[in-house]
């Protein structure tokens, strides 16, 4: 068949949506993916004829089940729990379970897919997956989440295994679910594996695993800046979120020199002119993890600063732009405001924060632009090596992962330079990260044959 007979990317998407009604994220994943592959697979015929994108954008499998559980006051409460298992060409399901009242199949299959190819960029031998529940984690007591969480696992249990599919933490899912969630799964198993990471250090987890993603988009952002002989030193940033990622990537910020400005989440951002320094960021870390306070009671600690209720920070003007907190979260208008003000690199650490618009408003500004995918693979890169660190029963030293992450993320930015390099100093990073996520991935298939 030649070339010219394919489908060509509007059909393609035409039939995404019509196989995926009702769910717009995992619809704008594959479209997102889909500009850059369909434009790199013009002349090679084999991934065509193996309709390997059509097959990546159809998850492995989607499990869907009931989690049954009782709250404090005796009632019982009914919620949905999912397991998006992508794909597992380059090794086996590796992706976080995210609880928040807007998960849908929809969210889970747009992560599960991205997931597939942001693995693929570490170098390490996972594939793609993702899981969660529509459970809400805010104001609920501690007892409430233990319960939750070991109901979740009472079924996911029999959909994962170190070789099979190796669940961590997501919005909503930190050290302590990781640990009601492992608990429960050693109990119903009787099984002491990796088979989950974001694990404690007395129980198989590895350092640095919490820091990961947040340095790790750093670390990205600072390679970006080096391609224009620049660095974070002096720069002003604006971040949004104030979890694990936003607080990670803030700390980073401030080590390398820069000035962190905003920080956010729900209810909306704080912005202080004096910059956030670590005692600061060390206040909203035990305020938000410790309290589970919110990020307007910063403005109490610190008056210096002014709370922003129910906006994001996209209006502050700034060197560099860290969108930390979740997906669509930074529009079109945004970021064209980002531009307008000056913003010359934009390194994403939540998963998809930009929308379609957004991201072609970033590249035609021709700014320097990372994609969630490639700048915040920090995190499960170290998942990655603690998985390793679980099959040799064994545990690295700090400088040696620090060195290993710092390694990896330099890493993805030579692979995104390698299919994003659009000559005249312009480096297209969702293409290049498109690219090369989905090479090793679609490669893989090609020797499997059709399965
Ligand atoms: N949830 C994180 C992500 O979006 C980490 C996943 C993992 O460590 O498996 O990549």
């Amino acid at each position: 068949m030649a070339v010219s007979d394919h489908v060509d990317l509007p059909t393609f998407m035409e039939g995404v949506k019509k196989r995926n009604p009702y769910q717009p994220e995992f619809v704008q994943a594959v479209q997102e993916v889909a500009e850059d592959i369909f434009e790199f697979m013009q002349d090679k015929e084999e991934y065509h004829s193996q309709q390997i994108l059509r097959r990546i954008a159809e998850p492995d499998r989607v499990v869907s089940f009931r989690v049954c559980w009782e709250d404090d006051k005796g009632n019982i409460r009914v919620q949905r729990g999912w397991r998006v298992q992508n794909n597992n060409a380059i090794g086996p399901y590796k992706g976080g379970i995210r609880f928040h009242p807007s998960v849908t199949e929809s969210v889970l299959k747009f992560l599960a897919f991205e997931q597939t190819f942001k693995n693929a960029l570490t170098g390490l031998p996972m594939g793609g997956g993702k899981g969660g529940s529509n459970f809400n984690p805010k104001g609920k007591s501690v007892r409430e989440i233990m319960r939750f969480c070991q109901s979740f696992m009472t079924e996911l249990y029999r959909h994962i295994g170190a070789d099979i599919d190796v669940p961590a933490g997501d919005i909503g899912v930190g050290g302590r679910e990781i640990g009601f969630m492992f608990g429960q799964y050693k109990r119903i198993t009787n099984n002491f594996t990796g088979v989950l990471t974001g694990k404690g250090l007395e129980w198989g987890g590895s350092l640095i695993r919490t820091e990961a993603t947040g340095y790790g988009a750093v670390y990205f952002l600072a390679n970006m800046l080096a391609t224009r002989g620049e660095d974070l030193a002096g720069k002003t940033a604006v971040i949004s979120g104030s979890g694990n990622v936003a607080t990670h990537a803030a700390e980073k910020i401030v080590q390398l020199g820069g000035k962190v400005l905003t920080l956010s989440d729900s209810g909306g951002y704080i912005h202080d002119p004096d910059g956030i320094d670590q005692e600061k960021i060390d206040w909203v870390k035990s305020h938000k993890t410790h309290r589970r306070g919110r990020i307007e009671e910063y403005v109490e600690a610190y008056p210096g600063a002014s709370f922003h209720a129910g906006k994001t920070p996209w209006g502050v003007p700034c060197d560099v732009a860290l969108p930390c907190a979740t997906q669509n979260e930074l529009l079109g208008d945004d970021a064209r405001l980002l531009i307008a003000n000056g913003c010359k690199a934009v390194a994403e650490g939540a998963n998809m924060p930009t929308d379609l618009d957004g991201v072609h408003v970033f590249k035609a500004a021709k700014i320097l632009y990372a994609p969630g995918k490639a700048s915040n693979a920090g995190g499960v890169a170290v998942s990655g090596l603690e998985m390793s660190q679980n099959s040799e029963r064994r545990s690295w030293k700090e400088e040696e992962l620090q060195q290993m992450l710092k390694d990896i993320m330099a890493g993805i930015h030579k692979s995104c330079l390698a299919y994003g390099d659009q000559g005249g100093g312009y480096i297209d990073y969702v293409k290049g990260a498109n690219i090369a996520g989905f090479k090793k991935v679609a490669d893989a298939m090609l020797a499997f044959g059709v399965v």
